[in-house]
């Protein structure tokens, strides 16, 4: 196995992991240090099961391999298809966008409407399922960016909520054009990048440059994308490993599955799939379509991402 294919696939596993490790934390205050959760625990879902984080992004995932460029028609009737199915969790501007188009409000509009009710809402709806398009483009930044950019405006429209997306992105993809550079260093390289790359409102650019000086308790670590974003970026700038830094991550609690997703793709990208513990690799699971019967398991994650690095190639 190539050092390349390994990161590719610590993305997709490394953000999975993330997101069901997380899930019993999420809406609960942050744990101290001495009572941190280290395993894969019941909560909402049983131990290890993943959230509508990752089944987003499987919607994302398989639109890609169903077609290539990204076709946001397909896209918008998998995530509408997979609303409706009635997930366990589903976030509320989410559901708000997905209520309209499935109600019949074409796709390019719906989300529009929505941010127009709430003009300051700029959640991390978009960026928590972004990771497939890391791995499918990741020889092809400009595809990369366009389709970052429309997969989040399905449903999240903000600015700070697209350019959190394509931050998420391209961080992913200058650590992986690094792979020689150590991981604390390819980390601080990527953000620079990917920093460089994007007109973020200043204060969000303070918050990213300043997440690794933070103290556990400074951060909030809300559903608002630019919260999601500083503790991922904190998690794994303040530590040496995969698994220090997921489990930094998703004790924060609040919305502990998705900083445990974003925090686990770029670990993953940063330190590969071998790196990631086996006790959570075989440990996580869960089932999509919805009530299909077809369950998902570390080897699906695996195959997955070896599909979409295929489409680099194409
Ligand atoms: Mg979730």
């Amino acid at each position: 196995m190539s050092d390349l294919q390994d990161r590719l696939r610590g993305i997709a596993v490394g953000a999975t992991v993330g997101d069901a490790l997380g899930m019993p934390l999420e809406f609960h205050p942050p744990r101290p240090d001495d009572f941190r959760i280290t395993e894969m625990v019941d909560g909402p879902l049983p131990a290890g099961n993943f959230t509508d984080d990752t089944e987003m992004a499987l919607c994302l995932a398989e639109s890609l391999l169903f077609d290539s460029p990204l076709n946001t028609r397909d896209l918008s009737a998998r995530f509408t298809g997979w609303y409706q199915s009635r997930p366990s969790d589903v976030g509320i501007h989410t559901a708000l966008v997905l209520d309209k188009i499935a109600s019949g409000i074409d796709f390019t509009k719906a989300a529009h409407q929505v941010q127009a009710q709430e003009p300051d809402a700029s959640g991390n709806g978009g960026v928590m399922r972004a990771w497939p398009l890391a791995i499918a483009r990741h020889a092809n930044p400009g595809l990369l960016t366009a389709e970052s950019r429309i997969q989040c405006e399905i449903t999240h429209t903000h600015p700070d909520s697209i350019n959190g997306t394509l931050l998420f992105n391209y961080i992913l993809y200058h650590i992986l054009q690094t792979l020689d550079t150590p991981p604390e260093l390819a980390i601080r390289q990527a953000i620079v990048l990917s920093t460089d790359q994007i007109i973020l409102d200043p204060d969000f650019l303070l918050t990213v440059n300043l997440s690794a000086l933070r103290m556990p308790k400074d951060l909030k670590n809300s559903g608002w994308v630019r919260h999601t974003i500083e503790s991922a970026l904190w998690a794994v700038q303040t530590t040496r490993s995969f698994e220090e830094a997921l489990v930094r991550a998703v004790n924060l609690g609040n919305d502990a599955d998705t900083s445990g997703c974003l925090t686990g793709a770029i670990a993953g990208a940063m330190y590969g799939y071998h790196s990631i513990p086996e006790r959570w690799r075989h440990a996580v699971h869960g089932e999509y379509p919805i009530r299909s019967g077809k369950l998902w398991f570390e080897a699906d994650f695996v195959r997955l991402a070896d599909q979409l690095a295929a489409l680099s190639a194409g």
